[in-house]
């Protein structure tokens, strides 16, 4: 397609854009004026869905109405209740609905999941990430390896972009498993990640994991939403992501999980229990001796957050309505629109000094901007001209034009705000 820098071209393109009615299911926060922000950090925090007020408000009541008989008599009987995201949730990240559930928050699942596919022996027990990942997973690598007794810098390899680059090539990401295929038991990476923007190749990233029999597990929380995944296809062993970023479900709010078959399938699979993973239908014989549910429900330890899941429910229920083949669709186009945009301004302002190190080829919705030393005075003039984008040390400009509710006048108003920059 033929982009214009102009307001009308992309008025023109919400007009005949199939998606943009989304964008009146999401509450837009507005500035002092009452013009609704130009949000680019559903990256960080989703905005949030008009419906979710309703679908608190009826758990909210049935517990007013029915206390404890909420449980099996409620409108959704909270009994069941992470059930009711299964499906959605499965359809988003190409999961078997057994291969998925809803539970805690991505960090904790994150620890139970390398409880199960982390278990190093003492000739098998490196772990080969991306160096820089977002620190709540090097902290979680740190103390999983020296959980088990070994030490950091032996245990974990930590993948650098070559000198002069800025993301990792896939090649190298190969290379390095195969090398390490006598001691690597885990290859753990974000799916998109979080500082860069890369999408990682997750499929050919599993299939040299397995090649080196390690397990092959992802991050995904800057990809759930984001990317048309397909990790029952693509044979990931396990993954885990928050709903709050690109899922839109509120500040804090609970994880995905995602147990390929051939382990959740598998009653000796090792993992730590809890009495919401108990075979559900003796669950409430209160015995002992663990019977796991079958699929990624026998990893839940505690009884289902019906709150926070009744407002992640009406936000997938978007998504299954939006389609993640039409969202990805959109996205492309909106962000090749917000790169050509950009591009624009860079050679109509002298003062625009940022490279996009977002690989184009390698990408979800968001752009990472890599600043030049005036970086964070366009950072504040973004935020002066109404443009949300996030800032992270020591240098990028992160934005990400998510295809549920931005639109191509808010990419088209970023490109004016970066061509009215001057820092003097
Ligand atoms: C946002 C994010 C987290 C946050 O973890 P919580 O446990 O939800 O606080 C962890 N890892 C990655 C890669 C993230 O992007």
């Amino acid at each position: 397609m033929q982009f214009e820098n102009t307001l009308d071209f992309a008025r023109n393109q919400d007009q005949t854009d199939p998606l943009a009615p989304f964008r009146d299911e999401f509450i837009i926060p507005k500035n002092e004026k009452g013009e609704p922000w130009t949000y680019l950090c559903g990256n960080s925090l989703g905005l949030q869905p008009v419906a979710a007020a309703e679908f608190l408000q009826t758990e909210l009541n049935d517990w007013a109405a029915l206390g404890v008989e909420g449980h099996f008599h409620g409108k959704n009987p909270w009994f069941h209740y992470h059930k009711f995201l299964t499906d959605h949730s499965a359809e988003l990240v190409g999961g078997l609905p057994h291969e998925v559930v809803v539970m805690n928050q991505l960090t904790v699942n994150l620890h139970l999941l390398f409880a199960s596919f982390y278990r190093p022996s003492s000739s098998r027990y490196k772990i080969i990430m991306e160096a820089g990942a977002f620190p709540s997973d090097m902290y979680a690598v740190q103390s999983q390896v020296e959980w088990h007794g070994f030490n950091y810098d032996n245990a974990v390899i930590e993948m650098q972009p070559r000198a002069g680059e800025h993301t990792l090539r896939t090649a190298d990401i190969l290379d390095t498993i195969h090398q390490n295929r006598d001691s690597v038991a885990l290859v753990f990476f974000s799916g998109v990640q979080y500082y860069t923007g890369q999408y990682f190749d997750i499929r050919a990233i599993t299939e040299a994991a397995h090649e080196a029999q390690a397990f092959a597990g992802f991050d995904l929380a800057h990809a759930a939403g984001n990317v048309a995944l397909k990790l029952h296809e693509w044979n990931v062993d396990f993954a885990s992501w928050c709903s709050y970023k690109y899922l839109n479900s509120g500040p804090g709010n609970v994880s995905g999980v995602f147990v390929h078959e051939k382990h959740g399938l598998n009653a000796q699979t090792p993992r730590l229990a809890g009495w919401w993973g108990h075979k559900e239908d003796v669950r409430f014989q209160m015995k002992r001796g663990y019977i796991p549910e079958p699929g990624a429900a026998g990893w839940q330890l505690s009884n289902a957050p019906v709150f926070g899941m009744a407002v992640h429910r009406a936000s997938l229920d978007i998504f299954h309505r939006a389609g993640i083949d039409r969202l990805t669709a959109k996205s492309a186009l909106l962000t090749a629109y917000l790169r050509f945009v950009l591009s624009q301004a860079k050679i109509s302002n002298p003062h625009l000094l940022f490279e996009i190190i977002t690989p184009e080829n390698q990408e979800g919705c968001q752009l990472s901007l890599l600043a030049g030393n005036n970086g964070k005075a366009l950072f504040d003039h973004l935020t002066a001209c109404n443009v949300i984008a996030d800032w992270r040390e020591p240098n990028v400009i992160r934005m990400a034009p998510v295809p549920l509710y931005n639109s191509f006048t808010d990419a088209w108003k970023t490109g004016e705000a970066f061509a009215s920059f001057n820092p003097s």
